[in-house]
């Protein structure tokens, strides 16, 4: 069995959802994830917004707006006006219950039941328009078997159990469920965090040993470039697991970074496909690692770089745990390290403690910030004997300022941190040079 899920994009208007059900009923037995349409769980966000800040008013005129879009797709989706009646009544309970929610103690409890309801309106829609296309379809509700265990990680044992238990209940072609939502160890509605759809897919695909994982979204797969910023780009066809995390990682949108790790270590294949070019190759996610090869360029802004440079580093142990400790103490990751004999710098994304973080390493040394920074991820087959495809990289950086480099940290990837005001112009260089070389 395949496990397919639609994003938001995919399920963003009426006629993209009739598009996913033409996809969906080939007559081969499948599970559907589906996202929220798109724009909805911001909304949902942006209401319980309004409502931490105690301002109903604020909050119901947003509900509102919302309500008359969703009677607005329904009129357009369902052919009869018996289907649009039953499908209104059956959203309509959702936007009751997000009211009720409205007015009382607004805590992150009730925040989460709020953002949970785009998952369940839209699956509710598309399942609801397969009865009336006369489809055998069958709903598992993701909150029955769903879960995360205290630590908030999903608790895979937990989910094959359920979820196998609920494919055996009903015989059916298309198994339809809500993607993102979950419960927690407290039984409690919960999300597996934005975008968390992808993860949703890979997890049931895991917990079935799906033979694929389909993620349809509306662009020709991953891209060896990011398309919105550089000319030239093209779909690359496949990716080993490791290459497309570090490209989820880095900034190439269009797959959730955790959704790689259960389908990696199940071995199930991810495909990205389009749901705009059905028919396209899309890009095909395994265990392969194609020989010899760079794949793909992806960035991420917004990164803080920190050199700390200290004399007592020199011939000294235990420096750097006393470093990276101060950024564990303020609970933030870093991305990229670079040392020296006489110094060490790190790149971080998270600056909620940048001030706090400063002022403890300068126990250590002497402390220099970069802001507005941006890492440069090239991945591929970038094992360390093969020769040459480290210096093209480099090559291609030559007229861009490059504050770091990092390299055979793994077989798959290097990485330059340069300033976000240079990022155009590097990834261009690159494309050029990497996979455009006859231009
Ligand atoms: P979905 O709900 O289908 O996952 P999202 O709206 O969450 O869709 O985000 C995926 C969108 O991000 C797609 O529309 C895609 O075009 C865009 N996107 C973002 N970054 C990239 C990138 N680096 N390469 C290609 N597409 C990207
Ligand atoms: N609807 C959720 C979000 O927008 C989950 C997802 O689309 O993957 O974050
Ligand atoms: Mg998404």
């Amino acid at each position: 069995m395949k496990v397919l899920k639609f994003g938001g994009t995919s399920v963003g208007s009426a006629q993209r959802i009739k598009d996913v059900a033409c996809l969906v009923c080939n007559g081969e037995q499948k599970i559907v994830v589906l996202s929220a349409m798109a724009g909805t769980t911001n909304t949902l966000v942006e209401i319980a917004d309004y409502l931490h800040r105690k301002n109903p008013d604020g909050a119901n005129e947003v509900i509102n707006r919302l309500e008359n879009q969703y009677k607005r797709h329904i009129k357009e989706l369902y052919v009869t006006e018996a289907s649009q009646t039953k499908a209104w009544e059956m959203i309509k309970l959702h936007f009751d219950y997000i009211r009720s929610l409205a007015k009382g103690l607004f805590t992150l409890f009730e925040e989460k039941a709020i953002l949970a309801q785009g998952e369940l309106i839209s699956t509710a829609m598309f399942y609801q328009y397969l009865l009336e296309q006369n489809q055998k379809a069958v709903m598992i509700p993701a909150l029955d078997f769903m879960r995360t265990d205290k630590n908030a990680e999903p608790d895979p044992a937990y989910i094959k159990e359920k979820l196998l238990a609920l494919l055996q209940q009903q015989e059916a072609e298309i198994y339809i469920t809500q993607g993102f939502i979950c419960r927690n160890a407290y039984g409690e509605v919960d999300n597996l965090q934005r975008g968390g759809s992808d993860y949703t897919a890979s997890l049931i695909g895991a917990a079935i040993s799906a033979d694929e994982i389909q993620i349809w979204t509306d662009i020709d797969g991953m891209h060896n470039n990011d398309p919105r910023v550089v000319s030239h780009t093209a779909p690359v066809r496949q990716l080993h697991f490791e290459e497309a995390a570090e490209l989820a990682y880095f900034g190439a949108k269009i797959l959730h970074p955790t959704c790689i790790q259960p389908a990696k270590y199940a071995n199930i294949p991810v495909r990205l496909l389009n749901t705009m070019s059905p028919t396209a190759q899309g890009t095909l996610i395994s265990n392969e690692t194609e020989k010899g090869k760079i794949k793909a360029v992806a960035a991420k802004d917004s990164i803080t770089a920190i050199k700390i440079k200290s004399s007592r580093m020199l011939l000294a142990h235990g420096f750097l745990r006393k470093v990276f400790e101060i950024f564990e103490s303020y609970r933030t990751s870093i991305d990229m390290v670079c040392t020296s004999e006489v110094g060490v710098s790190v790149s971080i994304d998270n600056h909620r403690h940048l001030n706090e973080i400063v002022n403890d390493l300068k126990k250590y040394g002497t402390v220099t910030v970069d802001n507005d920074m941006c890492i440069i991820c090239v991945v591929g087959d970038l094992e360390w004997e093969n020769v040459g495809f480290e210096a093209r990289a480099v090559a291609a950086m030559k007229d861009v300022p490059v504050r770091m480099i990092s390299y055979g940290g793994s077989n798959y990837n290097i990485s330059f941190l340069v300033r976000e005001c240079d990022k155009q112009r590097a990834l261009q260089a690159l494309s050029d040079v990497l996979f455009n070389e006859q231009l």
